[in-house]
């Protein structure tokens, strides 16, 4: 039985889509929006579709960004030389915060994984590969520690021997099968100062 209108039924519905947001939590935040005044709801609903709209990916590293080419591939202080390789946006974010690695990114935006009929040909590995064609001195590789991203450490690393330019992995300081995004900026730093060549 149906004790909502149809309309509150629909947005519970869409919000419980979101990972993370359960039926309960769903329920919470529609009904939260509904008592929201109507501006807000309204800065809510644009900020949504400005961002989907306008944010994509960065033409050189593929992160997520408002321009054509993000401000981190765009900075002349970093060093365009060292690419780090990470899984997504997020990730991204997390090694920023520390403000003490000074090359540049690449966003793969996924990991391989065989069990979810995840390929090397979904992950932006093929734009990775064009930029390895330029002046690139070191790749490291911060996956995260799962099974997917070690597996797609591993295809990296072995696609890139051969071009000879040095491959890293960041250290295993990081928890397995603990997402970057989560793990404190020390760690994370030790795990990029204690980076082994592959
Ligand atoms: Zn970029």
């Amino acid at each position: 039985m149906d004790y909502f209108s149809s309309q509150i039924s629909r947005l519970i519905e869409e919000l419980s889509r979101l990972p993370g947001v359960g039926a309960k939590s769903a329920q919470r935040l529609a009904f939260h929006i509904i008592g929201m005044p109507k501006e807000q709801v309204e800065s809510l609903s644009n900020a949504i579709r400005d961002a989907k709209e306008n944010v994509h990916y960065c033409k050189c590293c593929c992160t997520l960004t408002d321009d054509d080419i993000c401000p981190i591939c765009k900075s002349e202080k970093r060093n365009h030389k060292q690419i780090m390789v990470v899984e997504n946006t997020r990730d991204l974010a997390a090694y920023e915060k520390t403000q003490k690695y000074e090359g540049v990114y690449h966003v793969l935006h996924g990991a391989i994984s065989p069990m979810l009929g995840i390929g090397p040909a979904d992950i932006r590995l093929k734009e990775l590969m064009v930029r390895l064609e330029g002046d690139v001195e070191e790749v490291i590789i911060a996956t995260n520690s799962s099974l997917e991203g070690e597996t797609t450490a591993m295809y990296i690393s072995k696609l890139i021997k051969p071009t000879g330019i040095k491959v890293s992995r960041i250290a295993s300081g990081v928890p397995v099968g603990g997402d970057l995004e989560y793990i404190d900026e020390v760690t994370l730093l030790r795990a990029l100062e204690g980076r082994v060549e592959l």
